[in-house]
Formats: C-alpha cells, sequence, structure tokens
C-alpha cells in the first residue's frame, strides 16, 4: 500500500474516439486483475478515511477492499465490496466519483485520487468472471415486501430484503427492468448486459418480477397493501420539465428523456418513429446536466450532422460532471455557453431557428449561484433541425397514493423520514428520485437500503 509515489493515477482506458461514435458500447476498458491491484496499492489507508465517511452516500467499506485487492485476495475484496452495496459494478461505471468518493480521497490534492471508482467495478466484474456467488440465503420469512418501481431505489430495497430471507414482488410499469438504468443511461456510460444480470441474480434469489403492471392503474396500491407486509414505492421522477418558452410545441421539438428512452427501445430491436431519427440533421440541445450529455453524446452516435449544446451559464457553472463534459467533445460536440434561449419557431421555409441571446454571468444570488444577466442587443438565431430541452425532471403522480394517506410537497414528492424511508402511512416506505427530485443512483440505493433495513427492523422483530 501507500504507493503513490511510485504509481500515478491511472484512469481505465477509452475506445479510441471514431471507433466509440460507430456504436452504443461503454468507452472504458476496466482493469485486469494486475490493473487493479496496482492501482489500489496506491491507497494511504487513512485512519478517517474522507472516501467513506464523506464522499459515498452508501459508506461503502473503500479502504478496506483496496486493501484486499492489492494483496491479491479478490475474493475478500468481493465480497466487501457487495456487503454495503447493491451493484457495486453499477455504481463504479456511473456515479460521478469527482463529487463523491474519490473528490473526498486524501491524495486528491495534486498526486490525484485513487481511481475509486473504476477499482470498484473492476472487482465485482473480476469476481463474477471467478465464478464468485453473492450470498443470497433463500425466502426464509412469511413475510413479503412489495416493491414498486425496478430502478436503483427499488432494485436496492430488494437486494437487501433478499438478503435477509425476506420474499419480494417487484411490480415495474416498463417492458423491461431497471428504470433508469435502462432506459435513461445510454450504453456507452452502462452495457444494459450488466443490469440485466442483477435481475437474473435478483430472480435466482428469489426476487418475483411483474413487468408491464403499473401500480395506481393495473392493480391498486391498496390490494398491494393488503396483501404486503410493507410497501416500498420507488417510482422515480422522469417527467420532463418544459421551458415554458414559446414554440416548444413545434413538431422540431421534443424532451431529452422521449429522446433517450426512444433511442433505448430502437436499440432494443423496436421500430421507432422518424422524428427520433438524428442522420444528417442538425441537432441543438438547450441544457447543461448530464441529461442534456447523454443526449448529445447519444445524437453523434446517431449520425447528426451537427450537435451543439446551448447553455445560458459559463462552463465553471455547469452541473453537468466534467468527464462527460470532456467526452463529449472529444466525440465533436460543440459548446456553446453563455447563449440564453429566448423562443423558437419556425421561418417560412419551415426551418427552426432558436433565437437566443448572449449573457453574463452577475452577483450571486440567494441560492449562492451567479446570476445570469442578458446582454443587450445580442438576440440573434441558432437554426436547428432538432430541438432537445434537457431542463430537468418533475414528479409524477401515482394515483392512490394520496389516498393512502402518503403525504407529498408541493411539487408532488413523496415526504418521508430521511432515517426510516417511512412515509405518513407506517406500513409504505418510499426512497429515490421520487423523494430527492432528480438525483444520483447511489443515493436512490442509499434510499432503498436505508428502508430496506428499517422494513427488517419492523418485520422481524415482531
Ligand atoms: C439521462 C439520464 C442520465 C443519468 N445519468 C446518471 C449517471 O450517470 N449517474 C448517476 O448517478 N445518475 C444518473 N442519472 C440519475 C439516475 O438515473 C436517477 O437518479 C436514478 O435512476 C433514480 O432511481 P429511482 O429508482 O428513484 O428512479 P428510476 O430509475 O426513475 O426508476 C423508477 C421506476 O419506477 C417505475 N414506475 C413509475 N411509476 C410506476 C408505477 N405506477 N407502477 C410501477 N412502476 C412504476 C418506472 O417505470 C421506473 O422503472 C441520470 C438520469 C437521466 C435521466
Ligand atoms: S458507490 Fe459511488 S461514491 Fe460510493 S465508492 Fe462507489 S463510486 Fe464512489
Amino acid at each position: 500500500m501507500q504507493n503513490f509515489i511510485n504509481t500515478s493515477r491511472r484512469d481505465p482506458d477509452k475506445v479510441e474516439t471514431t471507433e466509440r461514435l460507430k456504436n452504443f458500447d461503454e468507452i472504458y476498458q476496466l482493469f485486469d486483475n494486475s490493473q487493479v491491484r496496482k492501482q489500489a496499492e496506491r491507497c494511504v489507508q487513512c485512519g478517517d478515511p474522507f472516501c467513506t465517511t464523506i464522499g459515498c452516500p452508501l459508506q461503502n467499506h473503500i479502504p478496506q477492499w483496496l486493501e484486499a485487492i492489492s494483496a491479491r485476495d479478490l475474493e475478500r475484496a468481493f465480497y466487501l465490496s457487495n456487503e454495503s452495496s447493491p451493484f457495486p459494478e453499477i455504481l463504479g461505471r456511473i456515479c460521478p466519483q469527482g463529487h463523491l468518493c474519490e473528490g473526498a480521497c486524501t491524495l486528491d490534492d495534486g498526486h490525484g485520487a485513487i481511481t475509486i471508482g473504476a477499482i470498484e467495478a473492476s472487482i465485482t466484474d473480476l469476481g463474477f468472471e471467478a465464478g464468485l456467488q453473492l450470498p443470497f440465503p433463500g425466502i426464509r420469512h412469511e413475510q413479503k415486501v412489495a416493491v414498486v418501481g425496478s430502478g436503483p431505489a427499488g432494485i436496492s430495497c430488494a437486494h437487501f430484503l433478499l438478503r435477509a430471507g425476506i420474499g419480494v414482488t417487484m411490480y415495474e410499469r416498463a417492458e423491461r427492468p431497471g428504470g433508469l438504468l435502462t432506459y435513461g443511461i445510454p450504453g456507452f456510460k452502462l452495457d444494459k448486459e450488466i443490469v440485466d444480470h442483477r435481475f437474473k441474480l435478483l430472480r435466482n434469489a428469489g426476487l418475483v418480477l411483474h413487468l408491464q403492471h403499473s401500480v395506481g392503474e393495473d392493480i391498486a396500491l391498496n390490494d398491494l397493501l393488503n396483501e404486503y407486509s410493507a410497501v416500498f414505492v420507488g417510482i422515480g421522477a422522469t417527467k420532463g420539465k418544459q421551458s415554458g418558452m414559446e414554440g416548444e410545441d413545434l413538431p422540431q421539438v421534443m424532451l431529452a428523456m422521449d429522446y433517450l428512452t426512444v433511442k433505448q427501445h430502437q436499440i432494443f430491436g423496436k421500430e421507432v418513429n422518424s422524428k427520433y431519427d438524428m442522420k444528417d440533421k442538425r441537432v441543438v440541445v438547450i441544457g447543461g446536466g448530464d441529461t442534456a450529455m447523454d443526449c448529445l453524446r447519444t445524437a453523434m452516435r446517431d449520425g447528426a450532422s451537427s450537435v451543439s449544446c446551448l447553455y445560458r451559464r459559463d462552463m465553471a457553472n455547469m452541473p453537468g460532471s466534467r468527464k462527460e463534459y470532456h467526452n463529449a467533445v472529444e466525440e465533436g460536440v460543440e459548446f456553446c455557453f453563455n447563449i440564453s434561449p429566448r423562443r423558437i419557431y419556425q421561418r417560412p421555409d419551415h426551418q427552426a431557428c432558436v433565437e437566443v441571446e448572449k449573457t453574463r454571468m452577475g452577483e450571486p444570488a440567494d441560492d449562492g449561484r451567479q446570476r445570469v444577466e442578458i446582454i443587450p442587443d445580442t438576440a440573434h438565431c441558432v437554426p436547428a433541425d432538432v430541438i432537445i430541452l434537457a431542463l430537468g425532471f418533475d414528479m409524477e403522480a401515482m394515483p392512490g397514493l394520496l389516498d393512502a394517506g402518503v403525504e407529498c410537497d408541493k411539487w408532488g414528492q413523496v415526504q418521508i423520514d430521511p432515517g426510516t424511508c417511512v412515509t405518513s402511512n407506517p406500513n409504505i416506505y418510499s426512497g429515490g428520485d421520487c423523494y430527492r427530485g432528480a438525483d444520483l443512483v447511489v443515493t436512490a440505493a442509499a434510499d432503498g437500503r436505508r428502508a430496506a433495513l428499517a422494513i427488517m427492523r419492523k418485520l422481524l422483530s415482531k
């Protein structure tokens, strides 16, 4: 250990850009046994490991599995990593580590943080390849729990209940399970076979999965409350926000989630409306978050003739991750900072245009973020064949939730006790984006785990 003097931080290799754009495959090639060991050996084994205590929402046992893998003990590293996390091979790939564990690493001060995410994903990939099995005991208790929604929050809750031997039935309205892991996050960040593999493990562990079952429509929430000892609601927040701008209902305009979901359906082999085909089109994406990055990079792979991002703040204030921004630039995306869209309109020749104004960053507002100031007399037009709005998400109301006595706030987000994830109905638990608003896979996973522990305490102490 402590080998950071001799070994530099090394990120996983990336597929070369022109190759990347030919398909939707993952762009990072994770570590083999020897690379993972070398990178793990850089860890200084701090007495108070901030990566775990401050950085990781799951408080994963990071220094412990780094020590195990550097001691060539893959089995111990695999079990330690899977002990606290419901899907380390997924989180290691898609967590914004720079803001989380790696951002809190003691070596992130010029030496280069430990490549925690890539090591984490590699340990579990290598463990599965070596035939290691997760410790599910089989269903041992009479009580059963219903989980509504098969996204990260639901998977995590189901995973920890099954590990305690409690039966779980999951209801998902989509055709495939995984929530945004399947239909939101593109394959170049997360291969869909990895999500399928997790569901295979959960089904082998006893999970009963009902797809195309929308709770509140195909089955009432009340029926679940009568049939199960507890219900976990992890229905996410995927209703795209409109901009309120004139012209957003033009046929050339679409919402980010619609585009990404349709594209994923197409990759799964479905016929899709040609409106979503970007070949030879000029695509403009409005927004600066990670969903915008995913749309930009998807459109590049979809054969667009040009892809640009319009963002009203500067680069320093852009919420999207730097890693994904650099990947997008490498892949040919043009970023236009300090550009604020005013309206969308169609010229007499049917060409759609985004009318924009230039901006500059002003004094900080009450929320601490710098204000956006419009620079007068700078209006101009950006022509586009397709305009994608990536402006955030709202919660979609689930029928029956309020009738079951579950309190929601004015935005429709479910209210819970943050310690136990229980709602104002003592038999209903919740977490993930439907409670937090659009957030992260790892925070949804942490909520699911917290809810599972509270449900276990309640059911098994009777
Ligand atoms: C394009 C995009 C890219 C992202 N990239 C990243 C990333 O790189 N890293 C990261 O950490 N986070 C990322 N996120 C955020 C992350 O995906 C979410 O925070 C996370 O998926 C939330 O998990 P969840 O389980 O709460 O909800 P979801 O993943 O939305 O899952 C909710 C599930 O509930 C189902 N459902 C809804 N209503 C019902 C009902 N009535 N009955 C039955 N089922 C129902 C839905 O179909 C869905 O499958 C991204 C988000 C988007 C949109
Ligand atoms: S779950 Fe995310 S934050 Fe936690 S160690 Fe893994 S990559 Fe880091």
